[in-house]
């Protein structure tokens, strides 16, 4: 199975339907960040420069099928406008005759973008026939929305069996990088997995310990795995009812000779907040009034030793409440740790989720990581193993 290539492909006067994701954060109708639609712009130029009439579609927020006109795609038209510096055209619908004609006005190399594809019940449906009224706009389908490619809805899945179809270049380009993560990386692997709760990260666990050679646990998931282990947590967060998964994930690494590193000392708090009075002790110290925080020293420096040892990083979840200071310490300093081993070339570093996003942006090293997914939901399911169904359906029979 393979993608066909953008790159490579005669465009000169076709009509390109193409999925982004424009889903950008919004308020009072201005952009507030405009990071997916700067992500879109290489596609847009490509296929631009090689003449083809390219037709945007897009979701935007949740309006369920309907028309909701504070949901509209048209305050993103003057914002992309000015970052292709050329001109824009908008269809107030996505499909039918006033998308036809918006279609038919394009003279090769302009942009139209189409009006939010969830005001059509058929788009989470994935109802064929709306895929059809997409079909009759375009001559080729091109998806850049990585981060929408978990959902099998009209516009990312069912239109792609419709017209030859092609992955954009920023949907190239994270699956390029997700493959040296875990598809076929260069081993060792190290994974690390922090956040809150083991019980929204079963799958993941479950896909990485068959996969990768270590895998840190951090975060609130680890006081599960080190209760599973028999140590006291205190008032920590702790799946209680989760500790026979723990164990069969243990398990699961231990037969798959897949190394599982927990934290040995913690940073602990009475509590839950900034600045609260806090103490760095041994696991086994955890008293009945505390609960953890973030990794201690040497939890951190062992993390650290085993980042050395490895070739390739794959990292979502951070290692403590990194959004209450001091306790983002642990976080900042491993996030520091893997920047400067890829920046020396030593390590692939990927990391994925939304915290974990925020999380390297305050470490200010975001930048010095091999590659960082701001797709969320799809880099998650992902990371769990599972095919996406906008992914599968751009593959080529070859
Ligand atoms: P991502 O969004 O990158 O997938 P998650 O949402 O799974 O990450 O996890 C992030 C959350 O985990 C943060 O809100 C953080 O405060 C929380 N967290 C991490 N460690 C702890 C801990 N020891 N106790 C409580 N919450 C924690
Ligand atoms: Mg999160």
């Amino acid at each position: 199975m393979t993608f066909l290539s953008l790159k490579t492909a005669d465009l000169q006067g076709k009509r390109a339907f193409v999925r982004v994701d424009f889903n950008v954060p919004m308020q009072d109708g201005v952009i507030t960040d405009d990071t997916r639609l700067r992500a879109a712009l290489p596609t847009i130029a490509l296929l631009s420069e090689k003449g083809a009439k390219v037709i945007l579609a897009a979701h935007f927020d949740r309006p369920k099928g309907k028309v909701v006109p504070a949901m509209s795609l048209a305050p993103i038209v003057p914002a992309l406008a000015a970052l292709l510096d050329r001109q824009v055209a908008f269809a107030a619908d996505c499909v039918g005759p006033v998308a036809e004609a918006a279609v038919a006005q394009l003279q090769a190399g302009e942009v139209l973008l189409l009006e939010n594809t969830r005001f059509q019940p058929g788009e989470e449906k994935n109802d064929p026939e709306l895929a059809k009224g997409f079909a009759r706009l375009a001559d080729i389908y091109v998806n850049d929305a990585f981060s929408a490619a978990h959902r099998a809805h009209a516009s990312t899945e069912g239109l792609a069996h419709l017209l030859p179809a092609y992955p954009g270049l920023s949907m190239a380009h994270e699956l390029d990088y997700l493959d040296k993560a875990l598809g076929n990386p260069t081993h060792p692997v190290m994974a690390v997995v922090g956040g809150a709760k083991v019980s929204s990260k079963i799958d993941l666990l479950q896909n990485l310990v068959s996969k990768v050679d270590i895998l840190a646990v951090g975060g609130g998931m680890a006081n599960t795995f080190l209760a599973a282990r028999g140590a006291h947590v205190g008032k920590s967060l702790c799946e209680h009812d989760l500790l026979d998964t723990a164990r069969a994930i243990e398990a699961q690494a231990a037969s798959n000779k897949c190394q599982i590193l927990l934290p040995t000392d913690v940073v602990v708090a009475e509590a839950f907040a900034a600045h609260a009075p806090h103490r760095t002790c041994e696991i086994g110290d955890v008293t009945d009034q505390e609960m953890i925080l973030d990794a201690g020293p040497k939890s951190v420096a062992a993390l650290a030793a085993a980042l050395e040892t490895a070739k390739t990083l794959v990292w979502n979840g951070p290692l403590g409440a990194f959004e209450l200071p001091p306790f983002d310490i642990g976080t900042m300093e491993a996030a520091r740790t893997a920047a400067a081993l890829a920046r020396s070339g030593r390590l692939v570093a990927v990391a994925g989720g939304g915290d974990t996003v925020s999380a390297l942006n305050q470490a200010k090293v975001a930048d010095d990581f091999t590659f960082v997914s701001t797709a969320g939901g799809a880099f998650l399911e992902w990371m769990e193993g599972k095919a996406l169904p906008g992914v599968e359906a751009l593959k080529h029979p070859s």
